[in-house]
This record gives structure tokens, sequence and C-alpha cells, in this order.
């Protein structure tokens, strides 16, 4: 009933070219996504192997589309990300996903966690291992030396965290990438488990910080 009432008053439109029927054409997709592979160096992220991407934070469509999910909570946009990424990589040397959670007070407020919303549409199983412990800050809103800091020991392990962890195969599926913190302090909560490998995906990396990545 209430997603019929927001679809009503905002009809679902393509936020790239205004076409409707899709948040995201197929035309405007096909014309955004570079997807790729790219490794963070050791220093920020050593537990993590690939990360995989769809495109550049930067590019004006993608970050348009990235920001009506978020803040205009459309997780349709969510799905067509998912199912990029299913299309884009092989997905299916992964034993498990783990999407990175959101803090239950964003939660709230988004109505939904983006990047559980992916990792559904990915069609692996999905472990929730993680939680966010720790509100914090957008980490648009905040500089370089702040986003390392901001999510420092934002992650603990969930409860129903499953043995199975051990000797598995991982991606992390997380919206964006830009210093790589956020990711790295996933990956370092779940290596206590002693997972085979960690790599993650994301749908946009910021290719503007070049000293954050090596591609592939
Ligand atoms: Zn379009």
């Amino acid at each position: 009933m209430l997603q019929w009432v927001l679809d009503a008053l905002v009809p679902i439109h393509c936020v790239g070219c205004g076409c409707y029927n899709s948040w995201l054409c197929p035309d405007c997709l096909a014309a955004q996504w570079h997807p790729g592979c790219a490794h963070l160096p050791a220093d920020i992220a050593p537990t993590i192997g690939q990360l995989l991407f769809l495109g550049e934070y930067h590019a004006p469509l993608l970050q348009r589309a990235i920001t009506t999910m978020k803040y205009q909570s459309i997780s349709q946009l969510a799905t067509i990300f998912g199912l990029a990424l299913r299309r884009w990589f092989d997905l299916e040397s992964y034993d498990y996903i783990v999407p990175v959670p959101l803090h239950r007070r964003r939660l709230r407020e988004r109505g939904f966690n983006q990047s559980a919303v992916m990792a559904a549409a990915c069609n692996r199983p999905i472990i929730p291992a993680l939680q966010r412990t720790y509100y914090t800050k957008p980490q648009a809103s905040l500089r370089r030396h702040e986003r390392l800091t901001n999510v420092q020991t934002a992650f603990t392990q969930t409860l129903t965290m499953s043995r199975s962890l051990a000797g598995a195969t991982i991606l992390l599926v997380d919206d964006v990438c830009t210093t790589g913190s956020t990711l790295q302090q996933c990956a370092a909560v779940l290596q206590n488990n002693q997972p085979k490998r960690i790599d993650a995906a994301v749908i946009a990396i910021d290719l503007l910080q070049p000293n954050n990545y090596r591609i592939e």
C-alpha cells in the first residue's frame, strides 16, 4: 500500500533521461557502466583481495542514481545495481555474501539497507554477519582523515554469525568505496573467522583518489 502511494506521488522515471517505467533505463545503464577490478593498498585494506566495481563515483549519472537511492529511499535502484553485479562478475565462486550493515537508526531513516538489497539481487547465500554498533556521520560529509577515523570500531560480529565462514570465500557488498576504510573495518571483523578469502563489490569507486587503488 505504502509503495503504491509512493509510486503515485513519484512516478518511476529514469534518473538519467527521465523516461518512465525504470529508475535507470537500459540505455542510461549502458552508458554508465565501466566495470572493473581494483586492489586497495595493503596499508589501508590488508585483508581485502579484489575490489569489484561497476563504475566511477564521479560519473554524474551514477552519482545521481546513488544519491537518489540513498536519500530519496528508492530501493529499486539497489536491486538494479545488485543485478548488474551479478551480470558483470562471476559471483558463483563466492560461498557467502555479507552486506555492509547500516546502524539501526539509519535503517529507520532510510527504510532499507541498500547493501542488503543489492546482496539479495546477487543470487548467492547471504549471511548478515555484521552489525554497526555506532551511529557514524555520513561518509560523504567528511574529509579523508575524518572518514578513516569515523568508522573505526563501528562494526562488530552478530550473534547469529555462522561458523560456516571458516574456510569460505566471502564477498562484502557496499554501495560506494572512497578510502576503503569501511570495507576494511568489516573485513577485519570477518577475518576472525578465518575465511579463505574476502573480496568486496561496490557500485562505484572514487578514482579521484588514485593513490587508493591499483586497477587491474
Ligand atoms: Zn534513461
